[in-house]
């Protein structure tokens, strides 16, 4: 297994060499919240000018999830593709697709079942959390098609949380067995460890849809602003006058990523009292709703034509098909099961 990681701002690729390729996935799960735009979104548009970016919008890791509802995937297939765009992704420069759209997932998934034993998936921390609820066959394999996601476009680098590196390391251990047991196809992906601002909800706990205490990128400036007011705050100031503690308010994280200079115009303020926690939440409301207008104009725009983002879809998922009918041409070679295959 791999350990090697990098974080984002260390230098990247030397462009004279080959230009590397990246594979990104988030679920269906409809318009997208600000935690998923800071950390994850902007961090993507960054990168797709210097890689080969696969943006993929991973339907069938939903279903382990949510199996006996998949009627309401295409809305938010459709609501994730369209901040896809708003935020930044270019489809001439990256693949924005469908993961059941490109049916090699789920064969390269099979093949690399047998290469993993169950009780390794078994002991993953995200399979022993929820285990008690989620104890399907899908459900233990989903690290398995992830690896499949990232090694059929023979990815060298995953953008995630600290959270998910254990599997991208799964990731590479698997494709360095397969490299190993029939012949070498697949390069080692690594985690590129994102340096990413910490976002809470509402109620101070990680910003989550699950959690309903999450702030829409499609939200109004006026339900912005309502969310806002209902955050929590450092629960030692109860009224302006009162000192506060920045440093344990959920609000002034978000300070730190809307506001130009939080740590000179609020910071000393709240801690001295003269800022009362209405005024500091009104100030932030309007930052960050300057910020997101142009994301929020873009999204109207483009809910007025579907029938544009479902173009980018299907023109994403030509390219990805493409470099993922390569990669199991390989596969199969490889291990030999293309019976009609030239004799070698
Ligand atoms: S003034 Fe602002 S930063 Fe200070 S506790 Fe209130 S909301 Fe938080």
């Amino acid at each position: 297994m791999s350990d090697k990681t990098e974080t984002t701002d260390q230098p990247l690729p030397d462009p004279k060499k080959r230009r590397q390729t990246i594979l990104s996935g988030m679920q269906p799960t409809g318009a997208l919240h600000i935690g998923n735009l800071e950390g994850a979104l902007k961090n993507w548009v960054a990168l797709q000018d210097q890689y080969w970016m696969y943006c993929c919008i991973v339907d069938l890791h939903a279903l382990t999830a949510d199996w006996k509802n998949p009627k309401v995937l295409k809305d938010r297939i459709f609501q994730v593709a369209v901040d896809f765009v708003a935020a930044g992704l270019d489809p001439e420069k990256c693949a924005i697709f469908i993961q059941s759209e490109v049916p090699e997932h789920t064969e390269l998934h099979l093949l690399f079942s047998m290469l993993i034993t169950v009780p390794t998936l078994d002991r993953l921390p995200t399979y022993m959390e929820k285990k008690e609820h989620l104890n399907s066959y899908g459900f233990l394999g989903y690290p398995v098609l992830q690896a499949a996601d990232i090694c059929l476009y023979n990815a060298d680098k995953v953008p995630v949380g600290k959270d998910q590196e254990k599997h991208i390391w799964l990731a590479a251990d698997i494709a360095g067995r397969f490299n190993n047991t029939y012949r070498k196809v697949f390069n080692l992906p690594e985690a590129l460890l994102t340096k990413i601002p910490l976002i809470l909800g509402s109620d101070n706990r990680k910003m989550s849809k699950s959690y309903n205490n999450h702030i829409p990128i499609d939200a109004t400036e006026k339900q912005t602003e309502k969310i806002l007011k209902s955050y929590y705050t450092d629960p030692e100031k109860i009224r302006q006058g009162d000192p506060g503690h920045p440093e344990k308010c959920p609000v002034y994280l978000l300070h730190l990523v809307y506001s130009e200079d939080p740590a000179g115009d609020i910071a000393p303020d709240c801690k001295s009292g003269k800022l009362g926690c209405v005024d500091c939440k009104m100030k932030l409301a309007g930052r960050m709703n300057e910020t997101l207008r142009p994301i929020r104009d873009r999204r109207s725009e483009l809910e007025k034509h579907p029938d544009e983002v479902w173009d980018i879809l299907a023109v994403g998922r030509d390219r990805a098909r493409q470099r993922a009918a390569n990669v199991m041409n390989k596969v199969r070679s490889a291990m030999k099961i293309d019976y009609r295959g030239k004799k070698k």
